[in-house]
């Protein structure tokens, strides 16, 4: 774990209204209580069991994000305690995540993820699906659900420019519902920008970042 790159992080961020998830995937959670003791509480995981492992082992106030692509199967692992899931996709897995909420009586936040990279392998609605989904939970309400807000990752690819112009699109779909606000969907998050891209999606109005590398070294 970089102590430093976290405090130079944290220094960024000062001035700003933006959230530092620290993406811990595939790292021991000896890693991640270093940086909870230096007062980070927001931790984003991509793997349903590695999730529920980590949780059941470290402090009960860590705020845990759902950041992969959630298979519905393992909806009902991180149902009990999850703070946020940012790769909401598809309708299906919606109302997957309302039905498992009932059983347990919560209200679970949720992202939807849009497909802004060119890359086929990125997960997420398109402009059309997403509309269609906002509309669908306004016409029928899931009580169990709030939508606050959506997600991205932009392509990967040394063209800032490109990544700039994904990133300014993603903000435009997020200005445009964020005007709706109805009981369940109410859009003030805007969760984009990783290790190599988050100080372009703060300059085109991100409040969420998803940092992993930076702050943990490279993944094998
Ligand atoms: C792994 C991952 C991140 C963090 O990526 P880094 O480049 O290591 O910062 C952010 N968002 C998602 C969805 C991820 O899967």
């Amino acid at each position: 774990m970089n102590k430093e790159a976290y405090a130079e992080l944290m220094n960024e961020l000062k001035d700003k209204n933006v959230t530092l998830v620290a993406v811990s995937k595939t790292k021991p959670a000896e890693d991640i209580f270093e940086l909870y003791k230096l007062g980070q509480k927001d931790f984003g995981e991509n793997y349903g069991q590695e999730l529920l492992d980590k949780y059941l082992k470290l402090p009960p106030d860590i705020c845990w994000h759902f950041i992969g692509h959630l298979q519905t199967n393992k909806v009902k692992f991180i149902i009990p305690f999850v703070h946020l899931i940012h790769g909401v996709d598809s309708y299906k897995l919606l109302s997957e995540i309302n039905k498992q909420a009932q059983k347990i009586n919560r209200v679970i936040n949720c992202l939807l993820q849009v497909h802004i990279a060119q890359e086929e392998t990125k997960f997420g609605f398109d402009e059309k699906e997403l509309d269609e989904a906002i509309n669908q939970l306004i016409n029928a309400p899931m009580e169990n659900i709030n939508v606050t807000g959506l997600m991205g990752m932009a392509s990967f690819t040394d063209d800032m420019n490109k990544v700039r112009s994904e990133f300014k699109y993603l903000k435009s779909l997020f200005d445009k519902y964020a005007q709706l606000q109805t009981a369940n969907c109410k859009l003030q998050t805007l969760s984009m920008g990783m290790s190599s891209d988050y100080k372009i999606a703060i300059e085109e109005g991100s409040n969420m970042i998803r940092i992993g590398s930076l702050l943990f070294g490279e993944r094998v």
